[in-house]
């Protein structure tokens, strides 16, 4: 098969807000290769991901996106990972490139998965997938009786581990964060399992993290996720030796390496890999390798659409002793109508990634249509890229709406 199309799709809500909620936009993307089709979803800005894919040239390593990747052969995994190694020598001074090939690695997954009939992760070499206790990703509230009325909540609706994240943690008063700890352990009871996410807030201040770390402790926190700056290994490492709360974190990884040092240098229990920025499925396989090889746990990142959820799961679906993944519960509707199917906690409140063929997820075309934004982008009076409704119909007969000019 031969790459012939990648089609994206900028979604939005009417309204975009500063709450830390990925799922307010997004940019679907759409691979055809040989009459067949693939779906993925980046984890990026929208507008900045298309350009990537269609800006001019600047010079040799920094060449658009789309230009590794339309026309190549597309015949199995050993050709993602060719056209990976492309785009990221081509590209590698356009720093969204990463972002805006993640989705395109999904959706060629997805396709090479329809097209051969199986699910992605027995394409990754895993014979069962394994299910998984889905926590409850949650913010802080914004008073301690808030955080535990979420907690409580969260237990009502049968999650057995819930994390609560951002708001208030580190912005103020050392015994404000206490507060809303213990009160985070009481909404859960004793037996939940608590994760805490702080958002990157302490920067690169190791005493002010571990003033934390005590009141985590007695918490009895599972593990305290991005106490620093994605890349600051060496701030992770000193606060793992001062605490018997696990550190987790690698949401921010933007390639194989960053993950990988995160684990090696960093110290931390847990790395957490979206797909949809690592660079897809592929890269976050080899950092689930690693993780297993280093007695690391591994976990999925994810924040978006339930065809992002499927991608997350398949580089771990096949470790056993994974078992905790993160599942989006308070998703805005764009993310939640995008697909026509979803992933749900069966009669145990646990999850899976798919068994149908791909990733197992169907796209509902209406939404494409729904939350769709019209823009253009052109250089010189020439279009590169331009949102146009019922264009280039694909083999599915979904129009797509943006399009590559
Ligand atoms: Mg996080």
């Amino acid at each position: 098969m031969k790459i012939e199309t990648v089609d994206f799709f900028y979604l939005a809500m009417p309204e975009i807000t500063t709450a830390a909620d990925g799922s307010q936009d997004a940019l679907v993307v759409r691979v055809t290769a040989g009459g067949h089709v693939g779906w993925g979803e980046c984890e990026a800005a929208p507008l900045p991901s298309i350009a990537a894919f269609v800006c001019p040239m600047s010079h040799g390593a920094c060449q658009p996106v789309g230009s590794a990747v339309l026309g190549q052969r597309l015949d199995g995994p050993q050709d993602i990972a060719r056209i990976a190694a492309q785009v990221d020598y081509d590209s590698m001074d356009l720093l969204q490139a990463a972002h805006t090939w993640s989705g395109i690695e999904m959706a060629l997954w997805d396709l090479l998965g329809k097209v051969w009939g199986e699910p992605v992760w027995k394409l990754l070499g895993y014979e069962r997938s394994y299910s998984k206790t889905p926590y409850a990703s949650q913010l802080f509230g914004d008073t301690p009786q808030e955080t535990l009325e979420r907690g409580r909540r969260s237990r009502t609706e049968g999650f057995r581990a819930v994390k609560f994240g951002w708001g208030p943690i580190g912005r103020g008063a050392l015994g404000v964060d206490v507060d809303h700890f213990v009160a985070a352990r009481e909404g859960l009871g004793p037996d939940g399992l608590l994760l805490v996410d702080v958002g990157q807030v302490f920067g690169e201040d190791v005493e002010r993290a571990a003033a934390r770390i005590p009141a985590l402790e007695a918490a009895r926190a599972t593990w305290l996720e991005e106490p620093f700056a994605a890349s600051a290994y060496a701030e992770y490492a000193a606060l793992a030796a001062r605490s018997t709360v696990k550190m987790a974190g690698g949401e921010g990884a933007h390639n194989f390496h960053m993950a990988r040092n995160l684990i090696d240098y960093g110290n931390v229990g847990f790395v957490q890999i979206d797909c949809g920025r690592i660079g897809g499925i592929g890269p976050a396989k080899r950092v689930a390798d690693h993780a297993r090889a280093r007695g690391v746990t591994y976990v999925n990142h994810t924040f978006t659409s339930n065809l992002a959820l499927s991608a997350s799961l398949q580089p771990f679906a096949g470790v056993e002793e994974a078992t905790i993944c993160e599942f989006p519960v308070a998703l805005q509707p764009l993310a939640v109508e995008l697909t026509a199917n979803h992933i749900k906690r069966d009669g145990n409140g646990e999850i899976a990634a798919p068994e149908a063929p791909g990733l197992g997820i169907e796209i509902a075309p209406a939404a494409l249509d729904r939350y769709r934004v019209d823009v253009e982008i052109s250089v010189r009076g020439r279009t590169l890229f331009r949102s146009r409704a019922g264009h280039n119909p694909g083999p599915d007969g979904v129009p797509a709406m943006d399009a590559a000019c």
